[in-house]
């Protein structure tokens, strides 16, 4: 069975609870992701986190979490890269207590560095997180290194995949605004989107993809700023993801970002389901 799941990329706008409760008034609006944000820091506490587990398994909600954006592996200040590395070491045990099935980060910008030379820096930062969670007894975690939407920052769809193919327990995230946003809206109809799912399953053999929608706006350096689904102005287009989601039969989680995150989300699954015929009512 495969499946695809919807959820806000952190708290539900009306949701006033605490987050460790958050999945199940997440599943009583009819989603069924969650992705917790770490965005400032890692702040929550083990037992928090032990508690949002217990409520996502009831609830049956596929967590996830981003970790803080303070994060910069491939710096030009080794200062900044070793506060990076404890962020993402931070982020991932904490993730291992929430049960959350990818630790997403943004890897880092090219600072100084040619493209090249930002990527071999982002990968020694990786090997040094691996070898801190692996003497820390972390063994649960999935780095997901999610495309980015600046074209100063490290994150194409190809990096990404490259940083994926060179590690164990790393998975891409496909934020496919970003996508979009840093090649100057590249995304127009259901082949671009097929295009992207192609190579990830010829080059990293996945049918598994965690992924971020929002509509954005952008200029010729890239992401500016995420706008709802209401917005028509800004792409890219969301049919055609449903359309290629509906049928390539991949197990997929897709968070929204925009500013009405749960509420547009709740937007894409009615699409969804109007193009698959599937009824997601939970
Ligand atoms: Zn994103």
């Amino acid at each position: 069975m495969t499946y695809v799941k919807f959820g806000p990329a952190g708290r539900p706008v009306d949701y006033k609870g605490n987050a460790n409760m958050a999945c199940s008034y997440i599943r009583s609006i009819g989603l069924d992701a969650y992705e917790y944000q770490a965005t400032y820091g890692v702040k929550i506490s083990e037992k928090s986190a032990l508690e949002l587990k217990e409520d996502s398994k009831k609830s049956d909600v596929m967590v996830s979490m981003h970790a803080p954006y303070y994060v910069n592996l491939s710096s030009n200040k080794d200062d900044v890269v070793e506060r990076s590395i404890q962020r993402l070491v931070q982020a991932a045990s904490a993730s291992e207590w929430m049960g959350a099935y990818r630790t997403v980060f943004h890897p880092g910008f090219y600072t100084t560095y040619t493209h090249e030379e930002a990527m071999e820096r982002c990968k020694k930062s990786i090997t040094l997180i691996q070898e801190e969670l692996e003497s820390q007894g972390v063994k649960d975690y999935n780095l997901a290194p999610e495309t980015t939407g600046k074209k100063s920052q490290l994150g194409s769809l190809d990096e990404v995949i490259e940083i994926c193919r060179s590690f164990d327990h790393v998975e891409p995230t496909v934020d496919f605004a970003h996508v979009h946003a840093r090649n100057n809206g590249c995304i127009k109809e259901r082949d671009d989107y097929s295009r992207i799912f192609q190579k990830l399953e010829d080059e990293l053999g996945l049918k598994t993809l965690h992924s971020h929608f929002t509509s954005i706006e952008y200029t010729d350096k890239g992401e500016r700023k995420h706008h709802t689904l209401m917005e028509e102005d800004y792409g890219p287009p969301l049919e055609p993801l449903m359309e290629v989601v509906a049928e390539n039969g991949w197990n997929i989680t897709l968070i929204c970002e925009t500013p009405l995150r749960d509420r547009d989300a709740l937007v894409m699954k009615g699409i969804y389901e109007g193009i698959s015929g599937e009824d997601k009512t939970l």
